[in-house]
């Protein structure tokens, strides 16, 4: 029997005709390429995003067309975040910090209509013409006067919106339609495009402002860290809309100069983003006590994207007052798929023990099914112990790739193989041991190089650590702990060495540790191990090294502290 409850589709374009009916006075403050922070709200913003979509379709742009677009956090690029999708067509937010190659790979596979870019980017959009098969229109996300010389055949932002009035009815069709297009950052072969829906996303915005979500809500001051461009920033411009949340855009500058005062003016109560941005921030608020003036109004922050170590947590509870709430996904889960929030029984243990429950990678919330198998498939217990292969299924999780590349991804039960290692305790807490490349595997056991990691920068004078399997004739793989100290610390191996004595079994030690200037990062600001490895790729153990051999002089090289 069909259901007699009104069939209206869950549409991106009523989260900005909700946000600007009942939060319109709502700020959005943007900091802009051209310079200038700009204050706007939500009814504005649907305006703009409504004239936006009338000059896409002016230009040309049909139901389903691809719209690209290679912007900051900016009010600009949030518009496009609803003119796109609202209208129909696809939104396909590239990353600028991938390799030129793969963003001329993003642009071609994508085949927009219509490729919006930032100021910043001209220099970029000159030199990835000539390798482009774009034939589309090109816009300049700014106004005339800001145009930069020798685009002349590129539109201006600004222009578009002037041309237009905001008389429009956002178009219906059904929900499953796409609305957005990520690629992920292809640390394995090309970027493969993951293409949301109108339904997965508001599924996903419904989770996020949920209690045990991410408890966004009308209360809260957003600080977007996380990238437009990193799987549609996690889904926070749609669920601060579904909620009428007020946003704070950090444009192109996201260190610790730049966000501090925001989050000290704009009054900030939640931000989001990946581990290395929070360093960042609590290294330069470490040296520059005097600028951290009153009570920051910071309450939550979300990180993701990689794992978060305790003692992150620990610094960020203590410097800046916030509780952490660490997240698990990947562009494949929209990317909210386990959140880490306590249960009522962790209510009444010590700040130190609810850290322990925060540093898990989270619980699954409804919407998100996770299971650990071995590697032959069979479902392991959830003993947070047992550590296997992680898959997920649910409505907001991917069935496939754009163009249907990387084949068949689901299996018969339908769950998508995430590729990383994790085991999943009593309490449905899911422990993140590595991703299945970069476990290291020594003597047929495991050694997670996440668990190691996070132990390392738990010492004070660590400010970055990668763990790295390397051969060895033995074990078949051992760790190498390279490690990036604090400025101005001395530290010696040996000390990180006993000091990870106390935090891990003993035949997890690193058989070696090196120190770097930095660490190499990924287009997302996460390690890169492949690049790591490949660095490392010649470094022999100190214990494998022929007794006479004199030490060779590339591991000299590397070893410029202690
Ligand atoms: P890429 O890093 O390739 O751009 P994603 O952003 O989709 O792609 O990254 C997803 C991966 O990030 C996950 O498969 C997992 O390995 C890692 N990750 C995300 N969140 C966490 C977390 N909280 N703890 C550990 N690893 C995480």
């Amino acid at each position: 029997m069909h259901a007699l409850m009104q069939d209206r589709q869950l549409l991106i374009s009523t989260l900005i005709d909700h946000a600007a009916l009942n939060h319109g006075e709502v700020e959005i403050v943007s900091r802009t390429c051209e310079g200038p922070t700009l204050r706007t709200n939500y009814q504005t913003l649907r305006q703009r995003s409504v004239k936006m979509a009338k000059a896409l379709l002016r230009l040309g742009v049909r139901h389903g067309d691809r719209v690209g677009s290679l912007a900051w956090n900016t009010h600009r690029h949030m518009e496009l975040y609803f003119a796109v999708p609202g209208m129909g067509a696809v939104l396909n937010t590239v990353n600028p910090r991938l390799y030129q190659e793969q963003i001329e790979y993003v642009i071609n596979h994508a085949e927009a209509k219509v490729l919006f870019f930032d100021l910043t980017f001209a220099d970029l959009i000159r030199a990835l013409r000539p390798a482009l098969t774009f034939t589309g229109t090109l816009v300049v996300m700014t106004d005339r006067a800001h145009k930069p010389a020798g685009l002349d055949d590129c539109l201006c932002y600004e222009d578009l919106i002037e041309a237009e009035t905001d008389e429009f009815e956002w178009p219906l069709f059904e929900e499953t339609q796409a609305s957005s297009l990520c690629y992920t950052s292809g640390t394995t072969g090309n970027p493969k495009g993951v293409l949301y829906s109108h339904r997965s996303t508001l599924l996903h915005s419904f989770n996020t402002c949920s209690m045990d979500g991410l408890q966004l809500s009308c209360r809260d001051c957003v600080l977007l860290i996380v990238p437009l461009f990193h799987v549609n920033a996690w889904g926070l411009p749609y669920a601060s809309a579904m909620c009428g949340a007020k946003v704070v855009l950090p444009g192109p500058w996201l260190d610790g100069p730049s966000l501090l005062p925001l989050l000290q003016q704009e009054r900030c109560t939640f931000s989001i983003g990946v581990p290395t941005v929070w360093l960042g921030l609590l290294q330069f608020i470490e040296e520059h006590p005097q600028l951290l003036t009153g009570e920051l109004a910071l309450e939550r922050v979300v990180i993701g994207g990689s794992a978060a170590p305790r003692a992150l947590i620990e610094r960020l509870h203590r410097l800046l007052g916030a509780t952490s709430i660490q997240a698990w996904g990947m562009s494949e889960t929209s990317p909210m798929g386990t959140i880490g929030n306590l249960l009522p029984k962790h209510l009444a243990l010590s700040l130190d023990e609810q850290i322990d429950v925060r540093a898990k990678a989270g619980r699954p919330v409804y919407g998100v099914e996770v299971q650990v198998v071995d590697d032959l498939g069979r479902t392991l217990p959830r003993d947070g112990k047992s550590a296997g292969h992680l898959k997920v299924r649910g409505p907001w999780v991917a069935s496939g790739y754009y163009k249907g590349d990387g084949g068949q991804v689901m299996d018969a039960g339908g769950w998508l193989q995430t590729g990383d290692v994790a085991s999943i305790d009593e309490d449905g807490y899911l422990q993140i041991t590595d991703r299945s490349k970069d476990v290291i595997k020594s003597g047929g056991e495991w050694i997670s190089s996440i668990d190691l990691e996070n132990a390392a920068i738990g010492h004070p004078a660590v400010q970055e650590a990668a763990v790295i399997g390397l051969p060895h004739s033995r074990w078949q793989e051992r760790p190498l702990l390279v490690v990036v100290v604090k400025p101005g610390v001395d530290v010696q191996a040996c000390d990180l060495l006993a000091f990870l004595s106390t935090q891990v079994a003993k035949w997890w030690l690193p058989d070696d540790v090196v120190f770097v200037d930095q660490l190499p990062h990924t287009a997302t600001g996460k390690l890169q191990k492949a690049r790591l490895r490949e660095q490392f790729k010649d470094f022999v153990f100190t214990s494998e090294r022929p007794q006479a051999a004199p030490q060779r002089s590339d591991v000299n090289a590397t070893t410029n502290h202690g």
